[in-house]
């Protein structure tokens, strides 16, 4: 499969130059060049078959010769080597809980994968691959936990100082071995501008084999279709053939890959974004004019996103026909109190203990029942795990979180961070004198 940019389909280039390239110079994002097509025969069946098969039969369909099957079956089996069950709270409403992976958050979907394909894509190089990465929080854990141990690869993190939850900080700052995490005596967008300076720097770029763990790569997005085709294989299971996903969105990366799940041929009724008051989306929908705002802080910090990047790839998918995308794709946008109501009804009716984006992805799929009334499944997407987000959560909830068995262990886990201040010749000494 070739990949083309958002802003230029005659520039079409090889899986592997997308992935350690992330962005086309010409600022598109890469999409495949055509949408294939899951065998119908494999959809039909689809309930036979395990998160780990189905991953398989996903990912080669998209990337055809690019890496033989029994290599690709390692890489998945590898990197998708823990559960994502649907359980349902109700006769019509379920959630996707895709938090039990090591970072107890869905992108470990994405970060281990992407992993796995650049340390594969590098086997044959000398230099080891340094991957930099700016995180607020949920990425950084999942590209560090992702990368760990994974031969070939170094992993530089930068994360705000006091700005990162407890289980968040011992994340990325416990591990040892090929990661090292940098605490910036700054804000998020300070670590990532000082990301951006080291990708532009020529002398860094000379010494080290630089890559970035980005949010928008390619890598990231394609294993983030397979537990919409998982979720629906589940509800097959059980005798449902209809279902409405509610994804709560903040720079739409994973309901994009939903959308293109749908688009390769997932029955799927309807997607509903559900964001906080950053309704960038939103209003698109309503308007039909894009107009991105500076993004505001809100509870469900990991959503913050003023102008989401992935949404480029959503209108490649529907070619611009807004008719059609409106037909498959509603939004619903909750501010911080309506999150909070959301998180305690969530316990008091369902004794479902809720990230905060996991309470407004539940308030949008009640809000699109409320208003299209219906038959199908309701399945909506479970982000995190509460424990990663106790600022969020009343504290005699939090006290009744059951922790997942990991996180227990690293309470006693020594941080091992490396102060930085927000200067990029430090950063640029750092990475030169600890190569
Ligand atoms: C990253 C993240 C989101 C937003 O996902 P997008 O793909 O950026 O829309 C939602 N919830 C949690 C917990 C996240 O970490």
């Amino acid at each position: 499969m070739k990949f083309y940019s958002t802003n230029n389909k005659t520039l079409a280039v090889s899986f592997k130059d997308a992935v350690f390239n992330s962005l086309p110079a010409d600022k598109g994002l890469y999409m495949p060049e055509q949408i294939p097509q899951l065998d119908p025969l494999f959809i039909k069946n689809i309930q036979q078959y395990s998160l780990q098969e189905i991953a398989l039969e996903v990912a080669s369909t998209l990337l055809g010769n690019d890496i033989p099957k029994p290599d690709l079956k390692k890489i998945v089996d590898d990197a998708i080597n823990f559960e994502a069950p649907v359980k349902f709270l109700n006769n019509s409403t379920a959630v996707l809980e895709l938090f039990h992976g090591p970072s107890y958050a869905f992108k470990d979907f994405g970060a281990r994968f992407m992993s796995r394909i650049m340390a594969y894509f590098s086997k044959s190089d000398d230099k080891l691959l340094d991957v930099l990465v700016a995180t607020s929080g949920d990425t950084g854990g999942a590209v560090a936990l992702g990368f760990l141990g994974v031969e070939g690869t170094r992993v530089t993190i930068l994360y705000p100082k006091g700005k990162v939850s407890e289980v968040q900080e011992l994340q990325l700052t416990t591990n040892g071995q090929n990661i090292r995490a940098l605490e910036v005596d700054g804000t998020f967008d300070d670590c990532q501008a000082l990301v951006k300076q080291a990708f532009n720097d020529a002398e860094l770029n000379q010494t080290l084999r630089l890559t970035s763990a980005n949010s928008i790569n390619i890598a990231r997005l394609i294993p983030q279709t397979f537990y919409y085709f998982y979720a629906y294989a589940q509800l097959r299971s059980q005798g449902i053939n209809e279902v409405v996903f509610t994804v709560p969105s903040g720079n739409f990366g994973n309901i994009g890959a939903g959308l293109l799940a749908y688009k390769m041929g997932l029955p799927v009724k309807h997607f509903v974004a559900a964001t906080n008051v950053n309704d960038t989306v939103s209003r698109f929908l309503s308007s039909g004019q894009y107009a991105p705002k500076p993004s505001i802080q809100t509870l469900s910090n990991a959503m913050d996103v003023g102008d989401p990047s992935n949404w480029v790839r959503i209108q490649d998918l529907f070619a611009g026909n807004l008719a059609e995308l409106k037909a498959m794709l509603s939004s619903y946008t909750f501010t911080d109190e309506e999150t909070k109501a959301g998180m305690d009804r969530l316990v008091q009716d369902a004794n479902y203990i809720a990230c905060p984006h996991t309470a407004i992805a539940w308030l949008g799929a009640q809000a699109y029942a409320n208003d299209h009334p219906g038959t199908y499944a309701s399945v909506f997407l479970s982000t995190a795990h509460p424990c990663k987000f106790p600022d969020a959560i009343d504290a005699d909830v939090f006290a009744k979180i059951v922790l997942p068995a990991g996180a227990e262990a690293l309470q006693g886990k020594e941080k091992l961070a490396e102060p930085l201040a927000v200067n990029f010749e430090a950063f640029k000494r750092y990475l030169i004198n600890h190569n």
